[in-house]
């Protein structure tokens, strides 16, 4: 059997596991773990911390040639800097939607994350991961959960983080914001891939995900693991 070059699409909305759940099929099967939400994170982060209005096009737009964002060790740098925790912060997941709702930035970020797929054998997780970063993925997904659920998630995790001040109400009320604007937005709205296989983990722990999304990939023919 020929072994192909593995690409794993996982698509879905804010808090549904997706990240947790690649991060770990990643270790198991060694593969290149790309978390393509940070990227627009740390773009995102860049025009809050230069002052620019996130909801202002042609603000967000005039950083994009001077930007340099890379992964490297597990970090993610924006301009040289390590931003792992800053671009998890509140203000950034609050803006974050609008800034990635602007062809420009969107086209920019997609040219880097194909440019990663291209010799490794990658799993990639974000909004249009199925649909326009990597259409002829081997294996698509698309994680799911009620909204409530999403919410207690992202508020256990922030509570983990010590974050003080926080309000699980409005945290389900900013992940419906967030999934409205990336779902309704004109350039590759988050949609279910075509062919990919939707997991609703409301009622799952993270290791059920995983070990069914092994399951489906292991158990596809086209594979050698
Ligand atoms: O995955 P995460 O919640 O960190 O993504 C943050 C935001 O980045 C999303 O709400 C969405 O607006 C944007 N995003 C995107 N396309 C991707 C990944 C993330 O538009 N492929």
């Amino acid at each position: 059997m020929n072994k192909v070059h593995i690409s794993i699409a996982i698509d879905g909305p804010a808090g549904a596991g997706k990240s947790t759940v690649a991060k770990k099929v990643a270790e198991k099967l060694k593969l290149e773990y790309i978390d393509t939400g940070a990227m627009y994170r740390a773009y995102t982060l860049k025009v809050l911390e230069k002052g620019l209005d996130p909801q202002n096009k042609s603000e967000v737009l005039s950083l994009i040639d001077d930007t340099e964002i890379t992964f490297s060790n597990n970090h993610i740098y924006l301009d040289g800097e390590i931003v792992d925790d800053k671009i998890r912060e509140n203000n950034v997941s609050k803006n974050v939607s609008y800034v990635s709702s602007y062809p420009e930035v969107r086209k920019k970020m997609v040219e880097l994350q194909q440019k990663m797929a291209e010799n490794n054998n990658v799993i990639m997780d974000g909004r249009d991961i199925g649909t326009v970063v990597l259409p002829n993925a081997t294996h698509k997904f698309f994680i799911t959960a009620k909204p409530e659920e999403r919410g207690k998630r992202r508020y256990i995790e922030l509570l983990e983080k010590n974050h003080d001040d926080l309000n699980l109400s409005e945290i389900i009320e900013d992940i419906k914001k967030r999934d409205e604007i990336d779902s309704t937005r004109e350039e590759s709205p988050l949609r279910i891939p075509d062919n990919a296989i939707v997991v609703d983990s409301t009622n799952l722990t993270i290791d059920e995900v995983v070990d069914l999304l092994i399951e489906f990939i292991k158990g596809d023919n086209k594979i050698v693991l």
